[in-house]
């Protein structure tokens, strides 16, 4: 077969992938190996050289980000149009089948998706309604626990029947929270994957109408499935099992979400007759960036194994500058970049990748003041923004004036003088007579001893929504949007609010407008269209994403689980210190430390040309300043492989030895950037700055319980710790 379009881009074992017999198949190979290619092309493949019909393809990929651009590459290889083709996340799939079958699914047609902050305030609700301690019972960790289990598929009465150890509370709430969800038509992102998977178990008629309609499955980055999702792939590609994964075991990262390694392991005997194939050869990075990474994941156990190797130089060393602190950090990081782009490159070939979100603040703050565009994905989304869901809000109540959750956050918004009393009361009542929240307000406006002050503003509340509903009934998304905006008052509401976000938010708002004009709402099943709807689910499930105009020449800056399966001209990692990366919960935790291992193998491996490393010696965290070493991971990669870089504004004795701070520290001349002294009544601490010298010299000691503090030195009285 000629086909060169399709395998003229690819090597010989990418070949043998791409045109293999139909039957399970799992490519097992290291990062930047083509194993994203090799499925786009594989799907290309089906449809052009065995006329296979998109719509009996089925594509799971790890976020939207990536189903938009599988799309893209496949239509830019075949030359035309895919669109029936369903290619998307487990939660975006599953979201689509339950709205076809929701009757079989057992929910409302206007069911709605309750994204991670909604789930949260509901079980503060739940908490609040059992009269629970938040103290006690804290509501991310039951948030945690209840979407663990549903991801092991188990629901509160599998706990009920076979464990007689479980904690009954914890019992109660998660009873409590299934219930009020199944009452209100509200269905969470774990809820998405169980309930589908129930409605295929439970339903054979629907179960045939997938089997027979998808005839080849195709899954990337299959290392992070959880269980739930490993069996949602089995029930749906059984008997057949054209099941065409890809996936590598040294970048499974989401196991705290319950992401299950084994599945690798086991795919070839739950599928039998599996071929599996490995691809070794590496297109995306330099020699010695693949050295590093390959070594600092050579440190894990129990590795599937494989040995990558690349045809490219080896290029250039391994940058590492040990910064003073956070700042010095950014600043070394925001020079380098304005090097970079002077010397001719594009902004959006740079990765600012990083542990925590938290740590991006400074990076954004000195991109801002250069005047540098930038993008930050994993922090505060479009539409995660607090005035974006304010009219995603109002949309979700007129849509479903049983969204209880909706209407929580707008009754009030713009205050309306529905304070807290009476939303207790309505909360009351609701508990009581089992109707949602709306429903309360139209009882309580029928019961003659609601006061008239409050029967007054809750009719105003009520004629507002079914107002606007009626009104924006037979327009456009985008229409209907404006309206919103411009009826629910919410952008003299901001206005009023001020402050230096003002502008902002009202942007923000404004920007929503765009945002359901630029909105294509797929058919479903039956070819009706419902974008309201649509546009609303998008909302929820693209909350957990960046937005669509991700790619405009921006510098990029992610968590490093944000950046899985992505790759950048230059890369940063930064803030790799012992406690931060890896991360101080994950080294307590078993296994958790060699997901953080495999967490750095992917950041590393996301560099084509350049990886810089970066840590600081001093940085801020909750509050205080902390004193850190370099992480572990920076310590296995080869010295050979290494450039060190020094800052010139860092002070030369401000680098760590503590070998030599140790003895001499009681000669006060001694004491240095970085020594541990313990004072009398603070206790234990690092010596973070030092000014003036001799009798006059004064310290500032960070105290492990006592903070931070200024001493003169020579009254002090500091030992050696
Ligand atoms: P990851 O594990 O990080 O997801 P991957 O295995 O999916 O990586 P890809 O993203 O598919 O790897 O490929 C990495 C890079 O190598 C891409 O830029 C891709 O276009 C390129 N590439 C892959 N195979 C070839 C090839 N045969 N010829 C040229 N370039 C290739
Ligand atoms: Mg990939």
């Amino acid at each position: 077969m000629e086909l060169t379009h399709i395998f003229g881009e690819l090597n010989k074992v990418q070949r043998e992938a791409v045109a293999s017999e139909p039957g399970p198949l799992l490519i097992l190979a290291g990062a930047g190996s083509g194993k994203t290619r090799v499925l786009t092309y594989r799907i290309a493949w089906l449809i052009e050289a065995l006329s296979i019909s998109p719509l009996s393809i089925l594509a799971v990929t790890f976020t939207n980000k990536a189903a938009l651009e599988m799309r893209h590459r496949i239509e830019s290889i075949l030359g035309f149009n895919i669109r029936g083709m369903w290619i998307g996340t487990f939660h975006s799939l599953s979201h689509r089948i339950l709205r076809a079958h929701h009757q079989e699914a057992n929910l409302p047609e206007a069911f709605e998706i309750l994204d991670a902050d909604d789930q949260y305030r509901l079980i503060r609700r739940i908490l609040k309604e059992l009269q629970l301690n938040e103290e006690h019972w804290q509501p991310r960790q039951i948030q945690w626990f209840i979407n663990n289990k549903k991801e092991e598929g188990i629901r509160s009465i599998h706990l009920k029947n076979d464990n007689e150890n479980m904690d009954h509370t914890l019992l109660r709430i998660y009873e409590h929270y299934e219930n009020l969800c199944q009452r209100f038509g509200l269905v969470d992102f774990s809820e998405l994957l169980l309930r589908t998977h129930e409605l295929f178990s439970n339903n054979q008629d629907v179960l045939k109408n997938y089997r027979t309609r998808f005839s080849y499955t195709l899954v990337d980055e299959f290392q992070d499935t959880n269980k739930i999702q490993y069996q949602w792939l089995k029930i749906i590609t059984e008997p057949r099992n054209h099941i065409f994964a890809v996936g590598d075991d040294d970048q499974s990262i989401y196991g705290w979400r319950g992401a299950r390694i084994e599945n690798m392991t086991n795919f070839q005997y739950d599928f039998p007759e599996t071929q599996i194939i490995r691809l070794e050869q590496n297109y995306r990075s330099t020699g010695n960036i693949l050295q590093a990474a390959n070594a600092v994941i050579d440190h894990n156990k129990g590795r599937l194994g494989k040995n990558l190797w690349t045809e490219d130089g080896d290029g250039d060393p391994i940058k590492v500058y040990a910064a003073y602190n956070d700042l010095d950090e950014g600043k070394f990081v925001l020079d380098t970049i304005h090097t970079w782009i002077a010397d001719g490159h594009r902004r959006d070939s740079i990765a600012i990748l990083y542990r925590s979100n938290a740590q991006s603040r400074i990076f954004e703050e000195l991109l801002f003041d250069s005047g540098t565009p930038y993008r930050v994905y994993g922090g505060l989304r479009f539409f995660e923004r607090a005035e974006v869901k304010d009219v995603l809000a109002y949309l979700r109540l007129i849509h479903n004036r049983n969204s209880d959750p909706a209407f929580e956050r707008i009754v009030n918004v713009p205050p309306r003088g529905i304070g807290n009393r009476t939303l207790e009361t309505l909360r009351d009542h609701s508990r009581k007579t089992n109707h949602s929240l709306w429903n309360s307000v139209i009882d309580l406006l029928s019961i003659d001893d609601t006061p008239m002050r409050i029967r007054t503003r809750l009719q105003a509340f009520v004629d507002l929504i079914d107002s606007i509903d009626k009104q924006i009934a037979s327009l456009e998304l985008h229409e209907q949007t404006s309206i919103v905006i411009d009826r629910s008052r919410l952008v003299p509401h901001y206005q009023k609010i001020g402050g230096e976000k003002a502008l902002t938010r009202i942007e923000n708002i404004e920007e929503l407008v765009n945002a359901a004009k630029n909105f294509n709402s797929e058919p479903d099943a039956d070819g009706v269209i419902n974008p309201l709807e649509d546009f609303l689910a998008n909302a929820a499930l693209e909350a957990g994403e960046s937005q669509a105009e991700a790619w405009q020449d921006c510098v990029q800056l992610m968590s490093l689980h944000s950046a899985k399966g992505l790759e950048f001209k230059l890369v940063f990692l930064c803030g790799v210190e012992e406690g931060l990366f890896p991360h101080q919960r994950s080294i307590q935790e078993s296994g958790g430390l060699e997901e953080e291992r495999r967490l750095c193998y992917v950041g590393m491996t996301r560099a084509m040309q350049q990886l810089f490393i970066t840590w600081a010696e001093i940085r801020y965290l909750h509050g205080r300043e902390n004193y850190s070493k370099p992480s572990r991971f920076l310590l296995e990669i080869p010295e050979k492989l290494i450039h060190n870089i020094r800052s010139i504004n860092m002070q030369p004795d401000a680098r760590i030895d503590r070998s030599a701070a140790t003895d001499a520290i009681t000669e006060n001349d001694e004491i240095q950037l970085g020594s541990r002294v313990v004072h009398k009544s603070f206790g234990a601490g690092t010596v973070i700055t030092i000014e003036g010298q001799g009798a006059s010299a004064r310290v500032q000691v960070n105290f492990e319980d006592a903070g931070n503090k200024w001493l003169v030195l020579s009254y002090a009285n500091l030992n050696p710790e």
